[in-house]
């Protein structure tokens, strides 16, 4: 480890993408440790040998982006299909079109509307609930969807996504629900959208697949940190508060259990994802990976389901979405002022700046790290060396 110009801490894609640009942009020798046994940190993706289905180990994961330079950059790596998300859900007996769309809102109401009478029918009702201003996250649902559409499909899921009723909870953890008045029932409205051809896995194994990067799996960085010295760069992309020992505390995260079953049967859901609303049904979604992949006519007659059931993170669960309330975010700026000790270290990714990002927006800050941070580094090397 200590041979290594820089150590890259996580193997997901912030990690990934630094230590292939540090390889092959700057032929520096790049050390990355997984404390997981396999690469592609929260991306990785799976055979199932029960049915042969590829899946997404923690949760479905769809690739989109309106970035050029993401896009370009990851052309390097993989091919991508044309695949296109299509989200349902199943609420109180039906099933309805996600995110809201014209779709939804005529079937919710039982009857077809034209936009601007669509339009106009969740207005009323925003304005009806809105007089007394917006005080929750109920307020907020129903000032951008109205009550009928909020009660039908957002009230049952925030619940179980939060074990806690919206009206308690923070009208700011949530932006402004989206409604379509269109019958566009893409769930990503972004330019690019795809799934990578043969899979998350290989486009981490073609990344690291460089003579001067070693992959260490398995390797706790809080096991090795004192073999660190201080001229290495250190990349540490794990939870910011476990860096420092948690001396300001725990940031809160939510977690997600997936429960697995195999199938019998080749098609279980007829859909990816399916999430279902209902306060009564204990899980939120159900993923069935083999639909991410139609062009891949050799699946067996076998299927692989994942559900999902939300809960808030414990000390030991894998942290997902940050909840980041007014504390969690008072927290967070005691461990930034924290890091001006630490100049040969540098923090990124979702859990080390804590904060949700999607694949392309994690990728797109690798590449501005590097150029921002981590070629300097390097350049002062030189003049001071
Ligand atoms: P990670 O992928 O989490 O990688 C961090 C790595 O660091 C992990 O492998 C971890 O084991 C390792 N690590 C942590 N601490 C240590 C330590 N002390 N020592 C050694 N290793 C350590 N994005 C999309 O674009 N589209 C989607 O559809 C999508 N779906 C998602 C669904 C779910 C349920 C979740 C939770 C996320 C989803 N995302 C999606 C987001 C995507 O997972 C992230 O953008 C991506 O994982 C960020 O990469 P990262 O490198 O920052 O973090």
């Amino acid at each position: 480890l200590e041979s290594f110009d820089v150590v890259v801490v996580g193997a997901g894609f912030f990690g990934a993408v630094i230590a292939e640009q540090v390889a092959s942009k700057l032929g520096r020798s790049v050390c990355v440790l997984d404390r997981r046994s396999h690469i592609g940190g929260n991306a990785y993706s799976e055979v199932d040998s029960d049915s042969g289905v590829e899946v997404h180990r923690y949760g479905t994961h769809i690739f989109h982006t309106n970035s050029d330079t993401v896009w370009r950059y990851l052309q390097r790596f993989t091919y991508f299909t044309d695949y296109r998300h299509r989200v349902f859900t199943v609420a109180n007996g039906r099933v309805y079109s996600m995110p809201i769309n014209l779709a939804t809102v005529c079937a919710a109401f039982g009857r077809i509307m034209s936009p601007d009478e669509a339009r106009a029918v969740i207005a009323a009702e925003a304005a009806a609930h809105g007089a007394a201003g917006i005080n929750n996250l109920e307020d907020k649902a129903i000032a951008s969807v109205g009550r009928t559409l909020y009660d039908l499909l957002i009230r049952g899921y925030t619940q179980k996504q939060w074990q806690t009723d919206p009206r308690d909870l923070s009208a700011d953890i949530i932006g402004r629900l989206p409604v379509r008045f269109t019958f566009d029932d893409r769930y990503f409205a972004d330019r690019y959208e795809g799934m990578p051809v043969d899979g998350y896995t290989a486009i981490f194994r073609r990344m690291l697949d460089h003579p001067k990067v070693a992959v260490e799996l398995g390797v706790d960085y809080f096991d090795v940190a004192d073999r660190i010295n201080p001229g290495q760069l250190v990349i540490y992309t794990g939870p910011i508060d476990r860096f420092f020992g948690y001396a300001c505390g725990h940031l809160g995260w939510r977690t997600v259990d997936f429960a697995r079953e195999v199938h019998d049967v080749a098609d279980f859901q007829g859909a990816a994802v399916i999430n279902y609303a209902d306060a009564e049904v204990p899980f939120t979604r159900i993923h069935e990976f083999r639909h991410l992949h139609p062009e891949r006519a050799h699946l067996g007659p076998r299927t692989t389901i994942y559900r999902e059931y939300s809960r808030f993170a414990g000390r030991n669960d894998e942290p997902y979405y940050p909840i980041n309330t007014a504390a969690d975010r008072a927290m967070l700026a005691s461990y930034h002022a924290m890091t001006a000790a630490h100049p040969n270290v540098i923090f990124g990714g979702r859990l080390g700046s804590y904060k949700y990002l999607d694949m392309h927006q994690a990728i797109g800050a690798a590449l501005k790290t590097f150029e921002h941070e981590v070629e300097p580094f390097f350049a002062g090397d030189m003049r001071t060396g």
